[in-house]
């Protein structure tokens, strides 16, 4: 294949798991060298598909973004979205082909006899992300509600859904969506004036919700309130609503129009009003925030693996372009200043990865009952989301950048990055709601001490002595800092202490990583400058020495 053509580098063709060279040894850390044996095979298939057949695809569906029908030829009411038949072929890729919605809710995908653990499916949406962003929604969406319902439903109205939302039959399959926003309530949730009326046992909800992804999703689950006497987030039960009803009509609701998007735009984004929609009751009634704070929390995980997924290709599309590129008669990789911002995306990118996976890891035991993995898990959801999902958009205007002024036209995939980098960090909680959340999660019960042991249990366990030192010492001047303003209850530090400790997780865990093996042993070196660079002040009076070595590594 030639990628190098009138010295305009094309890395299509190039397997995206193959190519990043680390990918295949941090998944044997994780999950261990038999699971991967198994699935490895998964993971190469994805990644050539990804690499080939996903970016056509995703470029298209791009550039044709689903339409809204309102009416059918004949005259008579629709309410449906029609897609591009090239983002149908992307779901068929991701929910029939590698089973990404249904793989952590039964056994069977890829003929498994287990239900899959947590991380092979962030490793492989963080794959197919690295070209399709938009199709994850949808599929973060249905697998997410069909976590909520098992966890909150009751037995019969789970039975009812789901062999249709774990199905591989896009035919067969109900897709998930989530309707909570309104135009006065997006991050005040307790503002949410959306009602839901018994009558006869039954409940039927009428509102307007104004952000709703997915629009035409089979089921959703939908926030109303249940007594317009009880203000906040109190007042508020969670509701499954189906799009048909039992006799087969529409329920009744209606997708009043679709957003015109930045990113995001091969998939629907839309305005819903429900106007007595029948609805079935998820859970506890007086529990509802509660419960569909699950679905959330998992969304903003999933959230944060997107923008890890799509800081990798940004990543991987810099070092390729570097290597093969010239200019002044060299290889622009030659060039210090094009190493520099390769180590500041090298760093940044890795330890966005490292805090997915381990986080992946974390929630299977926290899933498994281990209390100290749910606090943990609790804690670091928030610093991912915020986190990862501000750095993919700097790390996405450095890689088109790189790519010099063909990055910025729309042929490449560089400006659909750019536009749906931003998402991540608005939708399921602006930065400074998430910042708030890390606090709040931070202030239940023993929770930052709980934080605090484990990361220096981690650093007994799995350091190189001399590194055992600086990391010891850096997690004690970081929780110095978090206990007083969490002390004095110094709102407009939340920001920083989330990004602290984001980076703080980051390079015990990547210390933790570079422990295993001596092909992950250069994450050691990536954790000694997140801490020198994100944690400890970086003096811009002082020469910052680049080390070229870190780099040779991703060559
Ligand atoms: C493409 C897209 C798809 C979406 N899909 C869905 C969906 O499927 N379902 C759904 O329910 N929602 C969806 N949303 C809505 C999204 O989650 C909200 O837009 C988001 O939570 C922000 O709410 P808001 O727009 O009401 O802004 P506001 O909440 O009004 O925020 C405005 C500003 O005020 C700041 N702010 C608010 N409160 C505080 C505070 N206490 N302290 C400091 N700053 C604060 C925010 O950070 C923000 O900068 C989607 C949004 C987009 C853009």
């Amino acid at each position: 294949m030639n990628y190098l053509l009138n010295n305009i580098p094309d890395s299509k063709g190039l397997n995206a798991y193959t190519r990043d060279k680390f990918f295949s040894k941090l998944l044997e850390f994780y999950v261990g060298k038999d699971l991967l044996n198994q699935i490895e095979n998964k993971f190469v298939e994805l990644g050539e598909c990804v690499g080939s057949e996903v970016e056509d695809l995703a470029l298209s569906a791009d550039k044709h973004p689903p339409k809204l029908v309102k009416r059918l030829r004949d005259g008579s009411s629709s309410n449906t979205v029609q897609k591009h038949p090239d983002f149908i072929k992307l779901e068929k890729i991701a929910f029939e082909k590698f089973g990404l919605a249904a793989m952590s809710h039964r056994s069977g995908v890829f003929e498994m006899q287990n239900i899959l653990p947590p991380i092979i499916k962030y490793g492989l949406t963080f794959l197919f992300v690295q070209n399709e962003f938009g199709l994850c929604c949808p599929v973060s969406m249905t697998d997410s509600l069909t976590r909520t319902l098992k966890k909150f439903g009751d037995e019969r109205l789970i039975n009812k859904f789901f062999d249709q939302l774990t199905s591989q039959d896009l035919d067969e399959l109900f897709q998930g969506a989530m309707f909570m926003t309104e135009q006065h309530a997006g991050s005040d949730v307790g503002s949410i004036d959306t009602f839901a009326e018994n009558i006869n046992g039954q409940w039927y909800l009428t509102g307007d919700k104004w952000f709703c992804s997915n629009p035409d999703a089979d089921l959703a689950m939908v926030l109303a309130r249940y007594d317009k006497k009880t203000k906040g987030t109190k007042g508020l039960s969670l509701f499954l609503l189906p799009k048909k009803l039992e006799n087969g009509q529409h329920n009744n609701y209606e997708i009043i129009r679709l957003k015109d998007k930045l990113g995001g735009r091969s998939f629907a984004s839309g305005e819903i009003r429900l106007n007595k929609a029948f609805a079935y009751i998820v859970g506890e009634k007086k529990e509802g925030f509660k419960q569909m704070t699950d679905m959330i929390n998992m969304s903003r995980l999933s959230n944060g693996v997107r923008a890890s997924g799509m800081m990798q290709r940004c990543l991987q599309e810099s070092l390729f372009i570097a290597k093969t590129r010239s200019a002044f008669n060299e290889k622009i990789i030659n060039l210090p200043l094009i190493r520099k911002q390769l180590l500041k995306m090298l760093i940044i990118t890795e330890a966005s990865r490292t805090m997915v996976f381990k986080a992946a890891d974390i929630l299977e035991k926290a899933d498994k009952g281990d209390t100290e993995a749910q606090k943990i898990f609790r804690i670091i959801t928030p610093l991912i989301k915020f986190r990862a999902c501000r750095d993919v958009r700097k790390i996405a205007g450095d890689a088109m950048e790189i790519r010099g002024g063909s990055g910025y036209i729309e042929e490449w995939m560089d400006p659909k990055i750019l536009r749906d980098a931003h998402l991540g960090s608005i939708w399921e909680g602006t930065s400074n709601i998430i910042s708030l959340d890390t606090i709040r999660a931070l202030k239940k019960a023993d929770n930052l001490h709980v934080l605090k042991t484990f990361l220096i249990n981690l650093v007994h366990e799995r350091s190189i002595k001399e590194n055992e030192k600086v990391l010891l010492s850096t997690i004690d001047e970081v929780f110095n800092f978090v206990f007083q303003e969490i002390k004095d209850d110094y709102e407009a530090s939340s920001r920083q202490i989330t990004s602290l400790l984001y980076y703080l997780c980051s390079a015990v865990f990547l210390n933790a990583e570079s422990y295993y093996c001596t092909s992950l042993y250069h994450r050691k070196k990536i954790s000694e400058l997140i801490i020198k660079y994100k944690i400890n002040e970086n003096n811009p009076l002082q020469r910052n020495e680049i080390d070229y070595k870190l780099v040779n590594e991703y060559l």
